[in-house]
């Protein structure tokens, strides 16, 4: 059996090593390190996939979610609600910027943001909405859309985890997320869905105005050469990485049915044990898994979990041990947000067992017994 990892991603630059080396050479040769032409057929190609009108690329998906704060001209002080149970980079960009974050609580079974959550935090001095797409699938953005636009808010979706991934609204219309909200944010560092080799990040938006002040924002706030009409930030991506992209995203689905074929096979070994509970799939959003995240009953020693897999070496991992709105780095912003029961209870009991694209049969059994040793011992 190969060596298991939280994340192969050796394995599968073994199977598109000759393109993606032969298109690093000619660049190299070229010289286009920046803003060369791989990078406008990458935003081009990835506009076709998430069938929106604009992609902007830049240097990360943190910069992606500043850029958006930034061009959407919210003002120190705006409330911007966010789940609290989510990487830190969505809510320290508000933070950064002197907005207010306002925590708020996810919904039990999808980990994701809860509308009703949402809706009691609105105030008059709301601005906008952050949903994140944890692990892989769309948060219930047919309710968000019908909040922000009761309440004139704008909706930034953090789609770090879930480029790929869809949504099914009401009537039957299915839609990209990241092409949902207002603006949609996505990361390209290597271990996400879509990963480059290094890092990367997008802008997506059908708004055209908008589309104009993301491209300005991530450029110095430049509308042309040397008239800067806003503050802006330096933010590109890379030629190399685009380059990397162009080839990665003809493989995005079958990297998806990859993932899910794995989490198939987890959650059919797992639906049958005590003690444990398999991520549950939403019905309106398909389910791309950048994180396969399984829930511990009280009864179970997350910790002692954890070592036994390492001594068998078996890697997993816990996202995240510790919510946003318990972190330090908020001490001095006014964050009441109150006790956010569901958040604190789950980043108690969740764990991640391997996810990528390369995982083997063998692997996916040898890490079920694993768990389900320690489960009944
Ligand atoms: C990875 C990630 C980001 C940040 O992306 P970087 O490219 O690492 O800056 C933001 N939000 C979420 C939910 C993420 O998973």
């Amino acid at each position: 059996m190969k060596k298991i990892q939280m994340v192969d991603l050796v394995s599968q630059y073994e199977k598109i090593k000759p393109q993606v080396q032969s298109s690093i050479a000619e660049i190299m040769d070229k010289a286009q390190f920046i803003n060369g032409p791989a990078v406008k057929e990458f935003a081009s190609s990835l506009e076709d996939y998430l069938d929106v009108k604009h992609v902007i690329p830049c240097g990360n998906g943190t910069d992606a979610l500043q850029i958006a704060m930034m061009a959407l001209g919210l003002k120190p002080g705006d409330e911007v609600i966010t789940p609290s149970y989510t990487y830190i980079a969505t809510t320290e960009v508000i933070g950064l910027l002197r907005l207010k974050p306002v925590f708020v609580d996810c919904d039990e079974q999808t980990f994701n943001i809860s509308l009703g959550a949402i809706e009691k935090a609105i105030t008059p001095n709301t601005k906008a909405i952050v949903p994140v797409h944890l692990y892989g699938q769309s948060c219930d953005m047919e309710g968000i859309m019908e909040l922000a636009e009761k309440h004139n808010l704008y909706v930034i979706e953090d789609n770090a985890q879930a480029i790929g991934s869809d949504y099914t609204f009401g009537d039957g219309t299915k839609k990209k997320t990241g092409g949902i909200g207002h603006i949609g944010c996505t990361s390209f560092f290597p271990s996400k869905n879509l990963g480059c080799y290094g890092d990367g990040g997008a802008i997506s938006t059908n708004d055209d105005d908008l589309a104009a002040q993301l491209r300005m924002v991530a450029n110095h706030g430049q509308s042309k050469r040397y008239h800067h009409d806003r503050i802006g930030c330096n933010s590109r991506l890379d030629t190399i990485q685009a380059a990397v992209l162009n080839i990665k995203l003809r493989f995005l689905d079958d990297y998806i049915a990859a993932r899910r074929n794995a989490a198939d096979y987890y959650d059919k070994f797992f639906s049958n044990l005590e003690h444990i509970s398999i991520p549950h799939r939403a019905d309106n959003t398909k389910h791309v898994f950048h994180q396969y995240t399984l829930q511990l009953s009280d009864d179970i020693d997350r910790d002692g979990l954890v070592a036994f897999l390492k001594e068998k070496e078996v890697p997993a991992m816990i996202y995240y041990p510790i919510p946003a709105h318990r972190q330090k780095m908020f001490d001095d912003l006014q964050t009441d947000c109150g006790e956010l029961t569901t958040t604190n209870w789950l980043t108690s009991r969740v764990f991640s067992l391997p996810m990528h694209t390369e995982l083997e049969e063998d692997q996916l059994a040898y890490i079920c017994e694993s768990v389900k040793t320690y489960l009944e011992s």
